[in-house]
């Protein structure tokens, strides 16, 4: 064997983002023991950060120790029961995979789905909410396969009108557009690290509120797994009478979560909405001046998730391996019935600057120009440059 060293990347997908040189730092800090004190005080100040990033004040926010779908897992397990009623919203990959979730936890799920490219519609939300008593209504925020945003704070204010627990996917949304708890009075709202906090992946932020916490200790039914039973996770996370052991946290990408939450707010949280907002601005010009176009209409389009059709005649994969190979850039390919068809360009975290934007733009016109399709570049530039100026 050999050590390995990975290939230069530039991260422009779906995540995982482009990590910064100051958390691939912190990462690679000594590793201590999880019940030492000073990792104790680590632990108290990502629980509260959280709080604040989420806007959170009275949940509980701790960090599981296992990708986004851990979070999503952890939401549906703990909050639904065999028997009990899921309203679950499908625009796209991660609403399906809730929906799976909640069939396998015992639950009456009804789906209500919509074409890949839509935002979630209140209007057949509450339809399927007012048809009967419902435990959960469930819904992604930020459609990560499709590059489209939901209006959080309508469905959220439906559950509590029809007296459901809200659980919100804002893996792709937290740290890249607002994500506002408390506002939105949501009860489980979970996400991940390597999208637009630009940490390592292997975290999954979670916050629940104190309904939630209720439901979940009043269960009939033990939660039907171990290592992402709330009722046994706060145990050690919940601080207050002292930690016990239950799993031994992932310590150093702790670390790294840590980083990248005190360069967040170094940087400021409206600053860093407002920098995602300009360099998706600056992209969306340049491709558009390319004479490509966006999946999404403009009014429901996610900045840090740009999903762009694949002009006829052009091979979506041979783009890829193009930028790949001569740019070391990395885009995402299109899911299910998207496969093939579009491709995801992320500016998320440390990946939405203006020197990706630019970047990406010459790659892309490269790229398809290779196959025939004249892109203008210097059109696409100054069309971009024209957003980031001040
Ligand atoms: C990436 C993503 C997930 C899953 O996160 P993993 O870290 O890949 O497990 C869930 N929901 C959405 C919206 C995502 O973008």
């Amino acid at each position: 064997m050999q050590s390995f060293h990975p290939p230069r990347r530039i991260l422009m997908g779906p995540g995982p983002s482009d990590v910064s040189p100051r958390v691939l730092a912190a990462l690679a800090r000594p590793t201590i023991g999880h019940l030492d004190p000073a990792f104790q005080s680590l632990m108290e100040e990502i629980k509260s950060s959280l709080g604040r990033l989420f806007n959170a004040p009275d949940h509980a926010c701790v960090p599981l120790p296992a990708p986004g779908t851990a979070g999503m897992e952890a939401a549906i397990m703990n909050l639904l029961e065999p028997g009990d009623r899921a309203v679950i919203a499908i625009n796209g990959a991660f609403g399906g995979r809730m929906a799976d979730m909640a069939d396998r936890a015992g639950a009456e799920v009804t789906k209500v789905e919509f074409d890949w490219g839509l935002p979630v519609d209140p209007h057949q939300i509450e339809e399927a909410l007012k048809s009967g008593p419902v435990k959960v209504l469930a819904f992604v925020h930020a459609e990560t396969s499709t590059g489209v945003r939901s209006d959080a704070a309508t469905l959220c204010g439906l559950a509590r009108k029809y007296g459901a627990l809200s659980i919100v996917d804002c893996v792709t949304s937290l740290g890249g557009i607002t994500v506002d708890v408390a506002a939105w009075d949501a009860d489980v709202v979970y996400s991940g690290t390597q999208k637009c906090l630009s940490a390592p992946p292997g975290l999954s932020p979670i916050a629940l509120s104190p309904r939630a916490q209720k439901a979940i200790t009043g269960r009939k039914t033990k939660v039907r797994n171990w290592l992402l039973d709330f009722n046994l996770l706060m145990s050690y996370w919940g601080g207050e009478g002292g930690r016990t052991y239950h799993h031994t946290a992932p310590i150093n990408a702790l670390y790294g979560l840590h980083e990248s939450l005190v360069a967040l707010f170094e940087e400021g949280q409206q600053a860093v909405m407002v920098r995602h907002a300009r360099t998706h601005e600056a992209l969306a010009a340049g491709l558009e001046a390319m004479g490509l176009k966006f999946l999404v209409a403009e009014a429901s389009r996610l900045p840090q998730l740009n999903t762009i059709l694949v002009p006829e005649g052009v091979d979506e994969a041979a783009v890829r391996a193009h930028v790949l190979k001569a740019w070391d850039l990395e885009l995402g390919a299109g899911l299910g019935p998207l496969k093939g068809k579009v491709w995801r360009i992320g500016l998320m975290g440390s990946s939405a600057t203006p020197w990706h934007v630019r970047l990406c733009l010459t790659a892309l016109a490269e790229a398809l120009a290779a196959q025939g399709f004249k892109a203008d570049v210097a059109a696409a530039q100054a069309a971009a440059d024209a957003k980031l100026i001040d």
